[in-house]
């Protein structure tokens, strides 16, 4: 599933090849991209309109559009956003054999925008969880900021912050770091990535961090995140860029999917547990297991 660094790699290769293209023509050919809204008024939205910004938010793509609106799309577990060009050489299999599956046209194709230069921007997506929606201008940030708390490569994850939203959370420091609305653009990968890099174990409930674990858990994160993008993102499942081509970041893990291999701190086991559903993996022997602050006693209460 893409994350923060994922999108944040779609949409530097996608500004420099998108700003000031007019979209020409748009088809959306699978009703749940857009849903709630009917696809008819989206694709006549869009058509026509030039694009002015490439934005991200959380994992949020934002396009603007010289109206003023905003196309934002998520790409939920599956999805690829794909800058194909036609006037590539014939023969040549934009994006790999995977994204055909044997067919001579490309697999899972939700919506396509053709733009004035002939190249055409594509939504793929098997499991078809991806989703788009157009919104006006004003309704831009409410639809971001009722979803998404801050940008965690921006000033305002400090170690402060990270205390604040922790405060009084019994949830698992995995589960908290996945809360979208706490901290936007972290998932799975990423989650675990910083927790090593902090030396923090994912079971440990939020609210048992003390301030030097908020700052150890904000340099962890920024640092992941940044290695994610050092690395054109991770390709452990179906994420390629929009080019069509793998990140790295799968073969930089510290941790993610490393079950039983050595730890590259301490040597020990890295151990996979289930935490909410998602796979979670960590170091045992290195990442410290924090326990639930107790209340201080009464003086009543001692001897
Ligand atoms: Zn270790």
């Amino acid at each position: 599933m893409p994350e923060l660094p994922e999108v944040e790699t779609i949409r530097r290769q996608l500004e420099p090849e998108l700003l000031g293209r007019r979209i020409v023509a748009t088809e959306i050919h699978d009703e749940r991209w857009t849903r709630p809204e009917p696809t008819a008024p989206v694709a006549a939205g869009l058509t026509g309109r030039v694009i002015e910004g490439v934005g991200r938010r959380g994992k949020y793509l934002l396009l603007g559009l010289d109206d003023g609106s905003t196309l934002t799309m998520h790409l939920r577990m599956t999805g690829n956003l794909l800058l194909a060009d036609e006037r590539e050489p014939d023969g040549q299999r934009f994006g790999g054999e995977r994204l055909y599956e044997a067919s001579p046209a490309l697999a899972h194709l939700r919506a396509e925008m053709e733009l004035d230069d002939g190249r055409r921007l594509l939504f793929t997506d098997p499991r078809r969880f991806g989703h788009a929606a157009l919104l006006a201008a004003d309704e831009l940030a409410p639809y971001l900021d009722s979803r998404l708390g801050v940008e965690p490569l921006g000033a305002d994850l400090t170690a402060d912050y990270i205390g604040h939203i922790a405060q009084g959370r019994t949830a698992p420091l995995k589960s908290f770091l996945l809360d979208q609305k706490g901290i936007a653009g972290i998932g799975n990968i990423y989650a675990d990535e910083a927790l090593h890099r902090a030396e923090l174990h994912p079971l440990s409930p939020a609210g048992s961090m003390r301030p030097e674990h908020w700052e150890a858990l904000r340099e962890g994160i920024v640092e992941a995140l940044e290695a994610g993008l050092a690395n054109g993102g991770a390709s452990i499942d179906d994420y390629r860029d929009s080019r069509g081509e793998k990140g790295s970041m799968q073969e930089e893990f510290l941790v993610h999917t490393r079950e039983g291999q050595e730890c590259p701190r301490c040597g020990g086991p890295i151990s996979r547990i289930v935490v909410g559903g998602r796979s979670t993996y960590f170091c045992a022997a290195c990442q410290t297991r924090l326990r639930k602050r107790r209340r201080p006693r009464a003086p009543a209460a001692r001897r």
